[in-house]
């Protein structure tokens, strides 16, 4: 029998008017906003793929959970809700609200951090490398080979390199080392997910060490599903148990519910070991508020308990990975490089080999990003040099490891005919690559610079 299409799993209730506009109006826009997409305001954009962060549509039941919400200050009925769903998921001791991933990464790496320490990760997301560095700390990646070379495809390319790892530790000192890391999946390693015999072989080297395992867990159920589909003895266990057998593994996670918990804002901090628990919630009570909502409002914690019990669903993990497949696919096929294979919320566009005559420290990313939002109104973003280079002492630009642009795909949010759309733009823009320019930053900010960078395009 012919596979059947695999549609939204949803209806939709509610709408919301997307705003059009022209090329000519885009073009004046962009330069306005320095040629950072990130400065565009929203309602210039057709089809956002900035982020799939805090964009996801909630559900009916989310909403309904909206109004149960109990805004008690200590205590909430709301909590107890929230803790009971993340526990579910995780197993872990302690739950503590934040109000969204990088308040999580703030707690944690305040307490655990400092000058002299090291943590190795298969790649550091940005607002955690920042976290890691603001406290004086180092930021390792380490990263399995194969997730360095976006053209190669392989099952697991967000694994780390345990013989890397194994090195990292006996050259830096396990005392030095409070944690280690890894991000499920691999955000700025193209999307790609870790496997479970990965997930076990890290958390043997560290046990080993005495060094406690953290997940970074955005996309613990889209990690989940992948393991799922792709790792031998995992076809028939449901994502759920998958990802309650990655938690296993893990002495702790800091988590942004703006991924998968479906959700627009929050996240947490989970942990089993009790005195850091008491640390967190104390630096949190400072930070972030009384440990029963930290940051967030009744409202936001059932929402969140909600977004945890339907994104395992596995109808919506399927259209989730099946429909960013669909995009990854049609543009291969098309010659666009991309990195292969597509991975779970995004595609990412090898601007490398996309752009192969401009040099890193011409952005070729960045070229890409502002074409895709003057033909089309789509607004992706820059994941390479902009986003992680640093200057030598003598000013010069060292470049990140991969020059990628990241089109990153809401959940529940664009169906199959914005997909099209976006599929004919960057076919449109990939086709009319030779008329791309390159660009040189105007202005920049000491942290984090590609949230406020300005750009010129020359000629
Ligand atoms: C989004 C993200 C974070 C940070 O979460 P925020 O909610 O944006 O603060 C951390 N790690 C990864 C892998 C992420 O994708």
């Amino acid at each position: 029998m012919k596979p059947k299409t695999i549609i939204e799993p949803f209806k939709i209730k509610s709408v919301e008017p997307i705003r059009f506009t022209t090329r000519d109006e885009r073009e004046k826009l962009l330069k306005d906003a320095g040629y950072n997409p990130f400065k565009l305001h929203a309602d210039d954009v057709l089809i956002d793929l900035l982020t799939d962060s805090g964009t996801s549509a909630m559900s009916a039941k989310q909403w309904a959970g909206v109004m149960e919400g109990d805004e008690s200050y200590a205590g909430s009925k709301s909590f107890y809700k929230f803790e009971s769903a993340v526990n579910k998921v995780t197993h872990m001791k302690y739950i503590i609200p934040t109000h969204q991933g990088r308040a999580a990464e703030k707690i944690l790496f305040s307490i655990v951090g400092g000058p002299g320490k090291y943590f190795p990760n298969n790649t550091h997301f940005d607002t955690t490398r920042a976290n890691i560095e603001f406290s004086g700390s180092v930021a390792e990646d380490i990263l399995t080979e194969v997730g360095m070379h976006p053209e190669e495809r392989a099952d697991f390319k967000g694994n780390m390199d345990i013989g890397k790892l194994k090195a990292f530790i006996k050259e830096k000192g396990a005392k030095n080392i409070p944690l280690c890391m890894l991000t499920v999946t691999n955000n700025s390693g193209g999307g790609q997910p870790v496997s479970m015999q990965n997930i076990r072989d890290v958390k043997e080297v560290c046990k080993k060490y005495s060094i406690p395992l953290f997940l970074d867990a955005c996309r613990f159920a889209e990690n989940a599903y992948f393991i799922k589909k792709r790792e031998p003895g995992y076809e028939n266990k449901s994502a759920l148990e998958i990802a309650q057998e990655m938690f296993s593994y893990a002495d702790g996670a800091t988590m942004s519910a703006k991924k998968d918990a479906l959700v627009n804002i929050g996240g947490f901090l989970a942990m089993n070991d009790e005195q850091l628990a008491m640390q967190c919630r104390n630096l949190l009570i400072v930070t972030e508020g009384f440990p029963t909502y930290g940051g967030l409002s009744g409202r936001d914690l059932e929402a969140v308990a909600q977004g945890l019990e339907e994104v395992v669903d596995e109808h919506y993990l399927e259209y989730r990975i099946k429909s960013v497949e669909y995009l990854g696919n049609k543009l291969i096929d098309a010659g666009v490089p991309i990195i292969e294979p597509p991975g779970g919320h995004a595609i990412y566009i090898d601007a490398k080999r996309f752009l192969p005559d401009i040099p890193p420290e011409r952005y070729p990313g960045q070229s890409i990003v502002c074409e895709l939002y003057m033909e089309g109104g789509i607004r992706a973003v820059e994941i390479g040099s902009v986003m992680f280079g640093k200057y030598d002492e003598n000013g010069k630009l060292i470049p990140a490891m991969m020059e990628l642009v990241r089109m990153a795909i809401p959940r529940r949010v664009y169906t199959q005919s914005h997909v099209d759309y976006l599929i004919e733009i960057v076919l449109e823009v990939y086709n009319n690559r030779i008329k791309l320019k390159d660009y040189e930053i105007t202005y920049e900010a000491p942290m984090l610079r590609h949230f406020t960078a300005e750009f010129k395009p020359i000629a």
